[in-house]
């Protein structure tokens, strides 16, 4: 077992892990509380809620991507961070004077608790519907539970009940429609939703990439995802290949959304749109991947 076992999660979805962290291993699933889940400070940091752009806005603490979606036939959120995240949500909800029972959907990400965390109480509070990738259903039923890469290590507050979607599926919520593009192989389930927000005559088209990295996976004879191979380079091609007029993401590290976000209060008034963010993403995500893949395979003699 490697050292950093403790970073798997921080890794999961951001290259870099918390320095703070030690080598330790964590204790034992039964002994490890829910907010095991939140050991990356920016997880839990409070962030004043903001719009993005159009009827985008930014409803989470301060290192997670959480969004929400408006129009007058109800409300889209997308994500529900770490485990206990739920107030500081619903608080940002209140500051923008949405009413949380007005929240209809809650899109997942996918199933892990940094992301699903306290999906099952925001559900709780706005009375909504959770939508997510198909195969990532029984893991947010499980409450993280049987992951095939972490196994039991990272619990949250189980999600039953919900509604599971397909690659290329268009949901539709009167005025609000979100395209699903499943990209599965961070979790099998692993979703990007893509939308539409407008600011005066100008559309564009808003993209919460899917996280396509893999640290300390294990990617070759993975008896729990025996296509996960052909699943990341499937993920990779599409998300390199979506229209993302303005990349948004589970971890804002993946598109540099602070960065661009400081440049736009200096006055830089698109600094957020970059349509080669994407395929920028997926395509470092695959590189990294390849490299680890080459790397399991010579280890186990495959090569
Ligand atoms: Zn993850």
């Amino acid at each position: 077992m490697r050292p950093l076992i403790l970073l798997l999660l921080a890794a999961a979805c951001q290259p870099a892990p918390d320095p703070s962290l030690g080598s330790g291993g964590p204790p034992p699933p039964a002994a490890q509380p829910a907010d095991a889940c939140a050991h990356d400070a920016s997880w839990t940091e409070p962030q004043e809620p903001f719009r993005i752009y159009g009827n985008t806005w930014h409803v989470g603490p301060r290192g997670l991507g959480v969004f929400l979606i408006t129009a007058p036939t109800g409300h889209v959120l997308i994500d529900g961070g770490v485990p206990g995240g739920a107030p500081m949500i619903e608080a940002n909800l209140r500051t923008l004077d949405i009413n949380p029972r007005d929240v209809k959907w809650i899109l997942v990400s996918h199933a892990h608790c940094d992301h699903a965390g306290d999906v099952a109480a925001l559900a709780a509070i706005t009375g909504a519907e959770v939508i997510a990738g198909m195969e990532d259903v029984e893991l947010l039923a499980g409450g993280g539970m049987d992951d095939p890469q972490y196994a039991d290590r990272f619990p949250f507050a189980p999600v039953i009940g919900a509604r599971g979607v397909t690659d290329g599926e268009i949901l539709q919520l009167g005025e609000l429609t979100v395209t699903t593009h499943a990209s599965p192989g961070h979790t099998r389930g692993n979703t990007t939703w893509a939308w539409t927000s407008c600011e005066d005559e100008r559309c564009l088209q808003l993209v919460d990439v899917g996280s396509l990295s893999s640290p300390d996976y294990t990617l070759v004879n993975n008896p729990k995802h025996p296509t996960l191979i052909a699943d990341y380079e499937a993920s990779f091609a599409k998300v390199a290949a979506l229209r993302c007029d303005l990349a948004l993401a589970p971890h804002p590290g993946m598109v540099d959304f602070w960065g661009r976000m400081a440049r736009r209060d200096q006055g830089e008034a698109d600094a957020l749109l970059d349509p080669t963010l994407c395929r920028g993403y997926a395509e470092s995500a695959r590189e990294n991947f390849r490299a680890e893949l080459a790397r399991q395979q010579g280890e186990g003699g495959e090569r």
